[in-house]
């Protein structure tokens, strides 16, 4: 099926369109730059934004597809979690399309979202079960996927902070612009991983808090946050490549250690990366390589599947209609903290 996906969830505007597991447009129009003064994302000005950009952006991706609308079989839209306002934007023009062109409509976990991107990038289909880790910018999770289109167990998540807020946070204590996860990779180049060793959070079997697998990132953040105000205290120069790098490498070595972990322990021989850091060189590299020693099969979606998208979102619905489940109410709303093992809406 010709699937059109529309994702507004944070303050990527994105509009895609796949047929079955094939990707024929993906469009994102961003307002990172309005908010890159205020250091984060600001709702109202997110869902503003939306407003202004869902137009165009659905008339490009039509046309980057080459297809007409009446060849859209149906509609695919997040409808969480995300920012309210933001998510109001995406759904109410979904809505509108979906009966406009008497096609139906299915409601997409934004999260679920990222965790099947690759599939659009493979194809091979997904092989269940398989372990899935999903860092994004609001969220740190390992999951156990029996199904992506109905079935998501959770089997860790971040107590604290997520990591790509972990990200953003250090950025920001380095004084590098927002978004923090690009700025710190690109620096982290010039680095030394070694330079200096930052904690490790919740690895060690007394930590372990409310599941067996769950992330703690805040104390790293505070770490690094205080490690280099004890150079500036000491009028000493900063190496930001060493401490992005050494940073960088804290963050890969829990996620990935992790994963793996979760992989043998359970015997799934096979892992999935989704997010937006998984657009991060070491987390990719450190995962390939690990993977590789223990024997699992890795998929991770190209760096243009990894952030927000609307492909993934339509990736999601054509994976629905192909598994045989029913479209969703048009009565369906949009939930700000939508978990992320409630698949169907
Ligand atoms: P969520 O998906 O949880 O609702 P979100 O949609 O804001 O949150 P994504 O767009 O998936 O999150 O990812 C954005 C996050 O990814 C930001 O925190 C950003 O700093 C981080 N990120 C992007 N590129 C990189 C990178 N190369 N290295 C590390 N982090 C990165
Ligand atoms: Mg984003
Ligand atoms: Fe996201």
């Amino acid at each position: 099926p010709v699937v059109l996906g529309i994702e507004t969830s944070c303050d990527e505007t994105g509009v895609g369109i796949v047929r079955g597991s094939t990707l024929l447009a993906n469009v994102i129009a961003s307002s990172m730059e309005e908010h890159a003064r205020y250091g984060g994302v600001v709702p109202e000005v997110a869902a503003r934004a939306h407003l202004e950009a869902l137009g165009p952006t659905l008339r490009s991706a039509v046309d980057e597809a080459g297809i007409t609308l009446d060849e859209v079989d149906a509609i695919a839209v997040t409808n969480g979690p995300g920012l309210a306002g933001a998510l109001m934007v995406g759904v109410g023009a979904a809505k509108a399309l979906a009966l406009s062109l008497d096609v139906p409509i299915y409601a997409v976990n934004h999260l679920v979202g990222h965790v099947g991107a690759d599939v659009l990038a493979d194809d091979e289909p997904f092989e269940y079960p398989t372990i899935a880790l999903l860092v994004s910018g609001g969220h740190t999770s390992l999951l156990l996927v029996h199904d992506l289109t109905s079935d998501v167990e959770l089997l860790g998540e971040t107590i604290d902070d997520a990591a790509g807020e972990a990200f953003d946070k250090v950025a920001r204590v380095l004084g590098l612009a927002y978004p923090g996860g690009p700025r710190i990779d690109a620096a982290a180049v010039d680095g030394d991983p070694r330079a200096i060793r930052f904690p490790r959070g919740l690895t060690k079997p007394k930590d372990l808090v409310r599941h067996r697998y769950d992330f703690s990132f805040s104390g790293l953040k505070t770490a690094v946050a205080r490690w280099v105000e004890q150079r500036q205290d000491a009028g000493e120069p900063l190496p930001v490549g060493d401490v992005a790098a050494s940073f960088r490498e804290a963050v890969a070595d829990v996620l990935v250690g992790k994963a793996i972990a979760a992989c043998v322990d359970l015997g799934v021989p096979r892992l999935l990366l989704g997010g937006g850091v998984v657009a991060n060189a070491r987390v990719r590299a450190l995962a390939a390589e690990r993977a590789d020693a223990a024997g699992i099969a890795l998929r991770i979606p190209p760096l243009s599947l990894c952030t927000d998208n609307g492909a993934m979102i339509a990736a999601l619905g054509a994976q629905r209609i192909m598994a045989g489940h029913e479209p969703s109410d048009l009565g369906f709303g949009a939930d700000s903290t939508l978990p992320v093992t409630t698949i169907q809406s």
